[in-house]
């Protein structure tokens, strides 16, 4: 039987959740969802493009998870608890085989991440996938771009790099094979949100990003927001085994990639002197290395030195549709 819009909705997404904040699902011309006492309303979308934000060979489970997993880290950059998502797709056709491995990505993030798919909408046109994705934190408690102060430390979660290397290798850029090279490629298509890291955090940080456009680029973010500058060293920027296996130290092209690549989605964050341990402590415990690049500065400047303390200069700063 072929696919018709509302068969093609039962069959791939009305699927249980196990959510009691979900009052009404998928089916009616709303959702309704139950907001807990004493909460701020957080939310966030983003949208993947075919062969702009996943490269065409990309598979449909990994395109179904990393349209989840972008938006629960915009949440967990907030310190916020995802909850409820809605789900606008625009396919070419309706190829059934594409459709139940995109929906298997999908909910395998959703499932990961206590998520509900609530809604969503369906239409026929160029791949392009929406997702929306709401959450709640308690009241005033949401940590913003904005709240960075002279004298934080500069920390950022997990290893940075890896996405970007890995997209090198899914192009074609660089060659090979090997378990460092899936390690990469895993971190490009399935990129793990750091939720729990955001919310055990969102007390001890003053402000808070996701790396999703490379750390120079995201890190600006902040520093336009809190009207600050800042000192980073690109030596102790985290990298990964896989990573540091195969650029070698003295190859400063793909040396980089840590600063400048996106896709990453760790968390990044300026903490008071006097919480550095706590947030380090706490990352620990949910087995994140976290690593204090640099220190907020007066000024307006990012600065970025070497450990010989020789200013760096990047042309390629981060990914920026429309330039
Ligand atoms: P309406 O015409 O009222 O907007 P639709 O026909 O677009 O309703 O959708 C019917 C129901 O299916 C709605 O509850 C909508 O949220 C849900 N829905 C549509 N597309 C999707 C999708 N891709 N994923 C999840 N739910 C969807
Ligand atoms: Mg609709």
């Amino acid at each position: 039987m072929p696919l018709n819009e509302f068969s093609l909705i039962n069959n791939y997404f009305q699927r249980e959740s196990r959510r009691d904040d979900v009052l009404l699902g998928i089916g009616d011309d709303a959702a309704i969802l139950c907001m807990p006492d004493g909460h701020d309303l957080v939310a966030a979308i983003d949208t993947l493009v075919d062969g702009v934000h996943f490269p065409e060979n990309s598979s449909p489970f990994d395109i179904g998870y990393k349209a989840l997993a972008v938006n629960l880290s915009d949440l967990a950059a907030m310190g916020a608890t995802p909850a409820w998502a809605t789900l606008a797709l625009t396919l070419p056709e309706a190829d059934a085989e594409w459709l139940e491995q995109f929906a298997n990505g999908f909910f395998a993030a959703a499932e990961e991440y206590n998520v509900a798919l609530a809604g969503g909408d369906t239409t026929r046109g160029p791949l392009t996938i929406s997702v929306q994705l709401q959450g709640f934190v308690p009241q005033g408690k949401a940590v913003r771009r904005s709240g960075a102060q002279v004298g934080d430390h500069i920390l950022v979660s997990g290893m940075l790099g890896d996405a970007g290397l890995g997209l090198a290798y899914a192009l074609g850029q660089r060659e090979g094979q090997g378990e460092a090279v899936e390690q990469l490629l895993s971190r490009l298509h399935r990129p793990s949100a750091r939720v729990a890291l955001g919310i055990a955090l969102r007390d001890y940080v003053h402000a808070m990003i996701d790396v999703s456009d490379g750390l120079w680029a995201d890190l600006q973010h902040i520093l336009e927001a809190s009207r600050c500058g800042a000192q980073v060293n690109i030596d102790s920027l985290p990298r990964s085994q896989a990573f540091q296996q195969l650029v070698s130290p003295e190859d400063e092209a793909w040396n980089r990639l840590p600063l400048t690549a996106g896709d990453d989605f760790e968390l990044l964050c300026c903490v008071p002197a006097e919480q550095v341990s706590s947030a380090m402590a706490l990352a620990a415990k949910l087995d994140l290395p976290m690593t204090d690049i640099g220190v907020i500065e007066p000024g307006a400047e990012l600065r970025c030195v070497d450990k010989a303390g020789k200013l760096y200069h990047s042309t390629q700063q981060g990914y920026q549709h429309f330039t």
